[in-house]
């Protein structure tokens, strides 16, 4: 009997699934074992690292795996809880040596590299003959590995390098497009489940008690002590939605992707849909993999090929090489999430963490509406548009709170449904105005825009505002942004006064981005 075991860790779908379709064709295997572990080290011990829309989109997305294996397949998804290592170790006990496979796909996070090494030594020590292999380039178009490793692999700091990179990996077509592969259909069938009592999987109490999608669903509502499936959301989780907002958003729709500029789609989402992104609001899909990255690329192509289009960096084309590049520093940059010994981050005297900064950051109570909005959106939805993330991120940072990017960082990752390691940390360094690749640290962003902003804001209806921030539902627009400035009649009015209903500004924008300018440059100087 052979034993493969398929360990799913970004590839929460069946299409352009390398380690699914490898599976289902090495003739070998009499069953496949598809498996997704969810470690405490990564959820937290209670759940706690993951807030409450990411743990629902989380599950969603396994439920809705789980269901196309049943239905397709006959098979099912095993989903385990507990410590990668232990797991394995168990699998290695309960099978024997009719464990004779491991596929998984690469992921190049520091923690995963460890513990796929870790796992792969000690299952090699203990099974005479057992085959391993992580495949590259599942998460990402480029083998990272492979792509690092070229002699003339340089870390990337512009677009322009990403060109030279992709050159480097892909011949062009006849059409003038990287030569990219298309995705890979799903496999027609896969082997069956093995006998899953026999390997402890059906029994409560062994270490591989396979949790049906209630049961994980019970475990962390009891945890986090709240029904997770009834806290709101916006986004539903899965390969099937996935698919399904991609056909809705992009595939065949030309117009839409052949003019799509990056930097001039609106930051407060669709008119009258304040949850509605303006951009393709596909980040949630490709960061768990329930949509693959090369799955969206070759949807653009198809749509670049009938006409004019936008070019890099702005185009999806362009949103997609800031993806890899970002993959690629995060593997070749070493402490790619710290200030210290980062070669891509210039060292800044932050301030200390500040509790009060920090609580009315996180909690949409700094009295900035732009800001306030952004981040409630963020605590309930779990998403918020690029231009909202610039906002946040650049008044947390170096335009008004000097606090540390990395307390920032760390928000976004418990909040973010599109959470990602090399990304989040890639694009707090290019908002702090640290890294090599940052825009000019001294071009802040005002918190209080006005329509000409560069930040995109709709300013007319002020629709998103009112939804995210109740309490100025009848401002005037004209004050909507600024609402202190506002007279005290047309704050009665409006039945809110500025420091009894909604909070008055936390700092004076204007003497903070001064202040803070002056100290960014002092830190720039002393750090050399
Ligand atoms: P689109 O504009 O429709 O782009 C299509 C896809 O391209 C996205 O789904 C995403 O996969 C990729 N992409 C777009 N912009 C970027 C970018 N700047 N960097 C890398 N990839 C990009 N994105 C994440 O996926 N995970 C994160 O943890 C994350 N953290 C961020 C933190 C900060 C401070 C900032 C400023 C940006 C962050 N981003 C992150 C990047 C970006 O904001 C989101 O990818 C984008 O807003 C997602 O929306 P969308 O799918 O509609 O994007």
């Amino acid at each position: 009997m052979n034993t493969c075991v398929l360990w799913l860790r970004k590839t929460l779908r069946l299409h352009d699934n390398a380690v699914l379709s490898a599976a289902a064709s090495y003739k070998n295997f009499d069953s496949v074992l598809p498996v997704y572990i969810a470690d405490p080290k990564q959820l937290g011990e209670n759940f706690e690292k993951y807030g409450p829309a990411r743990l629902r989109f989380l599950i969603e997305s396994l439920s809705d795996l789980d269901a196309q294996f049943r239905e397709r397949y006959q098979s099912r998804l095993i989903i385990l809880l507990g410590n990668p290592r232990e797991i394995f170790v168990e699998f290695a006990k309960n099978f024997g040596s009719s464990f004779t496979s491991l596929l998984c796909d690469y992921s190049s996070d520091p923690w995963d590299r460890e513990n796929f090494s870790f796992i792969s030594n000690s299952l090699t020590k203990k099974i005479k003959n057992i085959q391993i292999s992580s495949l590259g380039a599942v998460h990402t178009i480029h083998d990272i590995e492979k792509t690092i490793s070229h002699p003339s692999f340089k870390n990337p700091k512009s677009m322009k390098d990403m060109d030279k990179i992709f050159s480097l990996q892909f011949e062009k077509n006849q059409h003038g497009f990287y030569d990219i592969e298309n995705p890979i259909e799903p496999p027609g069938k896969i082997p069956p489940l093995p006998n899953l009592a026999k390997a402890s999987l059906d029994n409560k109490a062994s270490k591989l008690h396979s949790l049906s999608i209630p049961e994980f669903t019970d475990q962390v509502s009891a945890k986090i002590k709240t029904d997770i499936m009834s806290t709101p959301s916006y986004f539903i989780g899965g390969e099937t939605t996935a698919l399904a907002r991609l056909k809705q958003k992009v595939s065949g729709k030309t117009d839409y992707v052949n003019s799509f500029r990056k930097p001039r789609t609106i930051s407060t989402n669709t008119d009258r849909e304040p949850n509605e992104p303006t951009t393709t609001g596909l980040s949630p899909y490709i960061s768990t993999g329930c949509l693959s990255a090369r799955t969206l690329w070759k949807e653009c192509e198809k749509c670049y090929m009938q006409g004019n289009h936008a070019q890099p960096p702005e185009s999806l084309h362009g949103q997609l090489m800031f993806r890899e590049m970002f993959y690629l520093l995060s593997r070749s940059v070493d402490h790619w999430d710290e200030d210290r010994n980062n070669s891509m981050c210039k060292v800044i005297d932050w301030d200390e963490y500040d509790q009060e900064k920090m609580d009315a950051w996180q909690n949409g109570q700094t009295g900035f509406p732009l800001i306030d909005s952004m981040m409630r959106q963020l605590s309930t939805t779990g998403w918020m548009h690029h231009l909202g993330r610039h906002a946040v991120s650049c008044f947390l940072t170096r335009g008004q709170l000097w606090q540390h990017w990395k307390f920032g960082r760390d928000v976004f990752d418990k909040n973010l449904l599109d959470s990602d390691w090399a990304l989040n940390n890639g694009n707090w360094l290019w908002l702090a105005g640290v890294a090599p690749f940052s825009m000019p640290y001294f071009r802040l962003y005002n918190p209080c825009p006005d329509p000409k902003s560069s930040l995109n804001v709709e300013s007319k209806t002020a629709d998103f505002i009112r939804y995210w921030i109740p309490e100025l539902k009848k401002y005037p627009s004209k004050y909507i942004y600024e609402p202190h400035l506002a007279p005290q009649s047309i704050q009665s009015e409006s039945d809110c006064i500025i420091g009894r209903h909604y909070p008055n500004p936390i700092v004076d924008r204007k003497t903070t981005s001064k202040q803070n300018l002056a100290k960014f440059k002092d830190s720039l100087a002393r750090n050399k």
